[in-house]
């Protein structure tokens, strides 16, 4: 009994479903919100899913400000510029809109703003989130326009340290955000690649999570619909863009991802986070990439609860056969199978391998694998993932 010990969060209010955009004023009010800063990409920001949305504000006359000076993998200048903004336009709530970079950029805006320590000191370390002054973080609604992060259902937003090229994970339960609008029409516009890496993303949240070691059966059950999930509707959004009922699926199983992963992750991210934060990749992408070399590193481990996660699926041949059904999702997606086919040109040497595999054992999901990661395991997994050994 002594192990069946565990700590669970669950996330938030979610208004699910196709075009509920249309209620942002209605949350806004819920919120408490009246003046909302509207965080987005400078991508997003020239689409007509924002200009659409926008007008929802204007039309209930709202008075907002607009932030979109936001990168792929934000870093702190974004962050600076963002608050700065915030506070010059006498903001009290945010409205996080976009991807995984938007909404965490929006979030970490909501949380910093009213801070008077520097956002590294609130890294997810044991109890560093008891430094903030809650009372000064304000709320947000965050508005997924991609389906993979999860992070409208998170309590972290993720920033790029520019000075070491490193992914820091800030945390503050009240980074949650108050009210989610997933609406998967949103997310019809979403590039091929940007659904496949999004949708993948999704994949490893809940893969790790289910194969983490740790008691938490809540997480678990999540994590394997979620996987089910994404073997069903992810080779249909990624085919057809515009099926409403795979992105509304997709949508399901980014929020499931996030929320399984409270259990913890694995060398998936350990090793996509260094590569992320050093070579601008897309998480999901990257993720996709080393996904299959990890999963048979870790066999000897989860072989029986893969053996059971491919039998609710509908996955014949067990361990082997959800390997399969891995490299083959990944094929039909057009993912990479190797880091050089993810980033072009890419010359590794000896010295930028041990650095990354450095990175990786200290990355906090490190801890999540269910076999240790070694400073020789995160090279030998490196090296498969540069050659294609799976
Ligand atoms: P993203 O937010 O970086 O967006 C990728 C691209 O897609 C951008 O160019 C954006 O403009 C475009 N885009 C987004 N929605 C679109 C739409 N509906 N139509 C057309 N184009 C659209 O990608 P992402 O994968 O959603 O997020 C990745 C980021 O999320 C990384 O910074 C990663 O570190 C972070 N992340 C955070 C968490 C968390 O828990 N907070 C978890 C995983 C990843």
């Amino acid at each position: 009994m002594s192990k069946l010990v565990s700590k669970w969060n669950y996330p938030t209010t979610v208004r699910f479903g196709a075009g509920r955009i249309a209620e942002l004023p209605d949350t806004l009010a819920a919120t408490g919100i009246k003046r909302p800063l509207f965080v987005t990409d400078p991508g997003l920001a020239k689409l007509p899913v924002v200009a659409s949305t926008l007008k929802i504000l204007d039309d209930a006359k709202i008075p907002y400000g607009v932030f979109s000076d936001v990168k792929p993998n934000p870093v702190e200048s974004n962050l600076v510029a963002g608050i700065e903004v915030f506070k010059a336009g006498g903001h009290d709530g945010v409205i996080a809109f976009g991807g995984g970079s938007a909404l965490d950029l929006g979030k970490l805006i909501a949380f910093q703003a009213g801070q008077t320590r520097p956002v590294w000191d609130f890294e997810d370390i044991g109890d560093w989130w008891t430094r903030a002054n809650a009372d000064a973080i304000v709320p947000i609604v965050a508005v997924p326009t991609t389906a993979g992060t999860g992070s409208e259902v998170g309590r972290a937003g993720v920033i790029t340290h520019e000075a070491t090229h490193t992914k820091k994970v800030i945390f503050h339960p009240k980074m949650l955000p108050a009210i989610v609008i997933a609406d998967p029409e949103l997310t019809t516009g979403m590039p091929a690649f940007i659904t496949a890496g999004t949708g993948m993303d999704a994949l490893a949240h809940c893969l790790e999570a289910y194969c983490a070691p740790g008691y938490h059966p809540m997480a678990d059950g999540i994590a394997v619909e979620g996987i089910r999930l994404v073997f069903e509707n992810l080779p249909k959004a990624y085919a057809n863009g515009n099926d409403l009922v795979a992105r509304a699926h997709m949508m399901s199983a980014a929020a499931m991802g996030a929320t399984a992963f409270q259990k913890g992750l694995g060398a998936i991210h350990s090793l996509s986070h260094p590569i992320g934060a050093l070579y601008d990749t897309h998480h999901g992408m990257t993720n996709a990439v080393f996904m299959p070399y990890v999963l048979a590193f870790n066999r000897g481990a989860i072989e029986e609860r893969i053996v059971r996660l491919a039998a609710y699926c509908g996955i014949d041949g067990g361990f082997d056969g959800f390997a399969r059904a891995i490299l083959k999702l990944r094929e039909e997606l057009n993912v990479p199978h190797t880091l050089p086919g993810l980033i072009k040109g890419l010359d590794m040497d000896q010295a930028r391998k041990e650095l990354i595999a450095d990175m990786a054992v200290v990355d906090p999901t490190a801890g999540g694998n269910p076999i240790e990661l070694t400073k020789k395991v995160a090279l030998d997994l490196l090296e498969c993932a540069i050659e294609g050994t799976v």
